[in-house]
C-alpha cells in the first residue's frame, strides 16, 4: 500500500535526487522519491566522465559501472596540433544506466521508497510553504505531503520555479551539447580528447571519450547563442564527416548544460534544490555528475537533520555550506570559462605548440598558462582574463 505522507519527497532519480536520498534516509527519515522514466539511469543524455576522486567519497569504484579508465588528456588545437598531459589522478568513464541505478540502490538500502514513472506536475502550498507534490501515476492523478521538498528534476526544472524561485538561465549561459556513441576504430583507451576551435565548437568544446575498445562518446557543446546560427548537431555532422566518415553510430542525445554559477537562492520555505535543478554543473568543463552529488549529500544530511530535530529554518544553512564546498569554486570557474572559450584559434594554436616545447614531466595543465604567459608577451591578455578573479 503507498503511503501518501513522508518527512521528505524527492522529484527526480538522477544522481543529485538518490544521493540526498540516501543521506536523509540513513537518518532515518521517510523518504519518497519520485522519478518520471520507466528505468532509473536511462535515457542518458551525457559524455559520462568523472573524476575518480570525486566519487570515491560516494560510492566504491567497480568494474561493473567503469567503461574505462583515464590517465591522460589531450588537447587538439584548431590547427590539428595535439598536447598531451597525463593526469595526476584518474578519470573514469562512466556506463551511466548501471552507475545512476547503483546510486538508487544505495538510497534504497538506506530505506529509501523509489517509484518510477511517476511525473510531478505541481506542488502542494500551504501559505507560500512548499508541503508536498502533485503527481501522476498510470494515469491517476495523485498526491503526497512532506515537511520537505527536494527538486533534482535535472535541467529542465520546474518544480523550482513553481515555488517562485528564480531558475531561469540566460541563453548566453546554456551550452547546447548534442553528442553520439559511434565506433572509433584506433582512438586510445586510456586518454579523453578535447577539440577547441571556432569550427569546431564555438565557446565550448568537443570531446571523445573512450567507452571501450574501438567505441566512444563523441560529443560537443557550443554555447546556446552560437548554436543559434549552426546548431550544435551540424558541428558534430562535420567533424564525424571529417574524421570518422565510416563509423556506425549506436546513440544520439542531445540537450542543453546550465554553464554558469550556482542559484543565488536554492531554498524557499518546504523546498531544496539539488544538481542541474540548482546549476551546481562546473560551469568550465560542463561536468555535473559529482557536484550534483555533492549538493545532494548536503541537502539530503540537512533536510534529514531538520526534520529530525523540528528546525524548518536549518534548509537554509545549506546555501552557505554548497557556496564553501563548491559554489566558490563554481564562480573562479565561471571566471576562467568567459577567457577561455573566447580564446581565437591562433590563440589556441600558440599554446599548443609552446606547450609542446615543454620536457614531457613538465606538461601540467597549469603550465600550459604559465607558458604561454612567460613565452609569448602577446598572449598575456588573454591568459590574465582567465586568472581575474
Ligand atoms: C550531452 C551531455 C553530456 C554531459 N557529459 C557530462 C560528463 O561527461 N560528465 C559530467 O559530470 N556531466 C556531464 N553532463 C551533465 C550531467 O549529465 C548532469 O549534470 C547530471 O546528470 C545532473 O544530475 P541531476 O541528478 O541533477 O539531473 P539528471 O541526471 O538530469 O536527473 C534528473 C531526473 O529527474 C527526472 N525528472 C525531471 N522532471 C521530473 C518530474 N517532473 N517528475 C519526476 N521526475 C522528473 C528526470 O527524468 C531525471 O531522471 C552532460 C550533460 C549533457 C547534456
Amino acid at each position: 500500500m503507498q503511503k501518501n505522507d513522508y518527512d521528505l519527497i524527492i522529484v527526480g532519480a538522477g544522481p543529485a535526487g538518490t544521493t540526498a536520498a540516501r543521506f536523509a534516509a540513513e537518518q532515518g527519515v521517510s523518504v519518497l522519491v519520485l522519478e518520471k522514466d520507466r528505468d532509473v539511469g536511462y535515457p542518458v543524455r551525457c559524455g559520462e566522465a568523472i573524476r575518480r576522486r570525486g566519487i570515491e567519497e560516494f560510492i566504491e569504484p567497480d568494474d561493473k559501472w567503469i567503461c574505462a579508465y583515464i590517465d591522460k588528456f589531450s588537447m587538439i588545437a584548431p590547427n590539428g596540433v595535439k598536447s598531451t598531459i597525463e593526469y595526476i589522478e584518474k578519470a573514469l568513464i562512466l556506463e551511466r544506466r548501471i552507475f545512476d541505478y547503483e546510486l538508487a540502490k544505495l538510497a534504497s538500502k538506506a530505506g529509501a521508497e523509489i517509484i518510477t514513472r511517476c511525473y510531478v506536475n505541481g506542488l502542494l502550498l500551504d501559505n507560500g510553504k512548499v508541503t508536498g507534490v502533485k503527481y501522476v501515476q498510470a494515469g491517476e492523478e495523485k498526491t503526497a505531503t512532506a515537511k520537505i521538498v527536494i527538486a533534482a528534476d535535472g535541467v529542465e526544472s520546474r518544480v523550482g520555479r513553481w515555488a517562485g524561485l528564480e531558475t531561469h538561465t540566460h541563453i548566453k549561459n546554456m551550452e547546447s551539447c548534442v553528442q553520439v556513441t559511434a565506433s572509433t576504430p584506433g582512438i586510445e583507451l586510456d586518454t579523453c580528447r578535447f577539440y577547441f576551435g571556432k569550427d569546431i565548437a564555438p565557446e565550448g568544446y568537443l570531446w571523445i571519450f573512450p567507452k571501450g575498445k574501438d567505441i566512444s562518446n563523441i560529443g560537443l557543446g557550443v554555447s546556446a547563442t552560437m548554436g543559434k546560427t549552426t546548431s550544435a548537431l551540424t558541428y558534430l555532422n562535420r567533424f564525424m564527416e571529417n574524421n570518422f566518415p565510416n563509423s556506425s553510430i549506436t546513440s544520439i542525445v542531445s540537450g542543453g548544460v546550465p554553464c554558469v554559477t550556482t542559484l543565488k537562492k536554492m531554498t524557499a520555505p518546504g523546498i531544496m534544490l539539488v544538481g542541474d535543478a540548482a546549476h551546481q554543473v562546473n560551469p568550465l568543463s560542463g561536468g555535473g555528475i559529482t557536484s550534483g552529488m555533492v549538493g545532494g549529500k548536503l541537502a539530503g544530511t540537512i533536510a534529514g537533520k531538520s526534520i529530525k530535530q523540528n528546525k524548518p529554518d536549518l534548509i537554509y544553512s545549506y546555501e552557505s555550506e554548497w557556496h564553501e564546498r563548491m559554489g566558490k569554486r563554481h564562480e573562479t570557474y565561471d571566471r576562467i570559462k568567459d577567457g577561455f572559450y573566447k580564446f581565437s584559434d591562433e590563440t589556441f594554436n600558440n599554446l599548443a605548440e609552446m606547450y609542446n616545447k615543454l620536457p614531457y614531466e613538465k606538461r601540467t595543465i597549469g603550465r600550459l598558462f604559465t607558458t604561454a604567459l612567460i613565452n609569448k608577451p602577446s598572449l598575456l591578455l588573454d591568459v590574465a582574463k582567465v586568472f581575474i578573479m
